[in-house]
């Protein structure tokens, strides 16, 4: 009963064991190891992007600092939404990594064009006292759980153009979106004008396995000097490669999330059958439902373990609070069903 993250899960036995594989005697340092030269090269493949350049880290939070850092200068702006977790969740790591600021696109967790295009317009109206333009970055699956259409992303990227801006994608949850929107990992990147991504697989299957693909070449080696002096580069990297390798070989990576969102579908239909309120329907493998503060008390006493994601759980006995569900991959169906049963 424990819906906190989908990082909160195990690891997918298939990645540890390629781990467990991996410490086997010696390899060279540093992503030198031959592991890592094939893994690359399948990602490469996956993204259909020969010309890329792809660095691994450990968190997510590196990958989107390092790679905003890349991609903008101190003195412009990354413009986001207000539920970014670059924004919410990270410490200032990128303010920190990039010297710059962040600048909110107002709305909610998915950035819409208009109000891209506005925000962007009202910057750089000070010359040379105020922020410069900088990239944009939009979270795929959202903070919310929310999927960007093609045609989104493309009216983004759009608006990017227009400006001459990059724009940059936290994928931590890429793989649920590409399996929602059943297109190839290519149309929902660099297809759609994407031009760097933050490919996540700690939370889904992996122990602590993040790429950034770059799909200009031309910043790779300022990202390598800004990973490396960011404290980023690990040594014992070939445990890196071995997860990347098995997190892609057979769509690994493609079938925990489908997994993933399919548990989320079996439990909000079992909730809707209990009259419980989603918040709407979910698009990949997070929930947000309203209950009442005794009912999210009864659940927390059974040992349920979730987040509130607008209130506390201490307080008036009737009122709504919003709260919400991560599936992961490992969610079995009677774990599901004996959750919404509680209900
Ligand atoms: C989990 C997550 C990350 C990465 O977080 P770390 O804790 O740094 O690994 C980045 N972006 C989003 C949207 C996330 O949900």
């Amino acid at each position: 009963m424990f819906f906190a993250s989908d990082n909160s899960g195990p690891v997918h036995p298939e990645i540890l064991s390629a781990i467990v594989r991996a410490n086997d005697g010696y390899a060279m340092a540093y992503g030198a190891d031959r592991k890592m030269q094939q893994a690359l090269e399948t990602l490469k493949e996956v993204f259909e992007a020969p010309q890329a350049a792809v660095y691994l880290v450990s968190t997510g939070s590196a990958a989107n600092a390092l790679a905003l850092a890349t991609l903008s200068q101190p003195w412009q702006t990354v413009f986001c939404s207000p539920q970014a977790h670059i924004h919410q969740d990270e410490c200032n790591a990128p303010e920190f990594f990039g010297g710059n600021k962040l600048t909110i696109v107002p709305g909610g967790d998915k950035i819409e064009a208009a109000a891209l295009r506005s925000t962007i317009s009202q910057e750089e109206s000070r010359g040379v006292h105020g922020p410069q333009r900088g990239p944009i970055s939009i979270t795929q699956i959202t903070e919310k759980g929310n999927v960007y259409s093609l045609k989104e992303l493309h009216e983004i990227t759009r608006v990017a153009t227009d400006f001459g801006l990059l724009v940059h994608m936290d994928g931590a949850r890429l793989a649920n979106a590409v399996v929602r929107l059943g297109c190839s990992p290519a149309e929902a990147t660099w297809k759609a004008g994407i031009n760097a991504v933050s490919f996540g697989g700690t939370k889904n299957g992996c122990l602590q396995l993040e790429a950034v693909v770059l799909f200009e070449p031309e910043f790779a080696w300022e990202f390598e000097l800004r990973r490396k002096r960011g404290a980023h580069l690990i040594s014992k990297h070939r445990y890196l490669s071995a997860q990347l390798s098995t997190y892609l070989k057979d769509n690994l990576w493609l079938e925990s999330a489908r997994q993933a969102n399919r548990n989320a579908t079996r439990l909000a239909k079992a909730l809707q059958e209990r009259q419980i309120e989603l918040v709407s329907e979910p698009e990949a493998n997070m929930i947000f439902f309203r209950a009442s503060r005794k009912l999210h008390q009864r659940l927390f006493e059974k040992g349920a373990v979730y987040h509130l994601w607008d209130g506390t759980i201490e307080g008036p006995k009737n009122e709504l609070i919003t709260a919400r569900l991560v599936c992961d991959w490992s969610l079995s169906s009677s774990q599901l069903d004996a959750f919404a049963a509680l209900f």
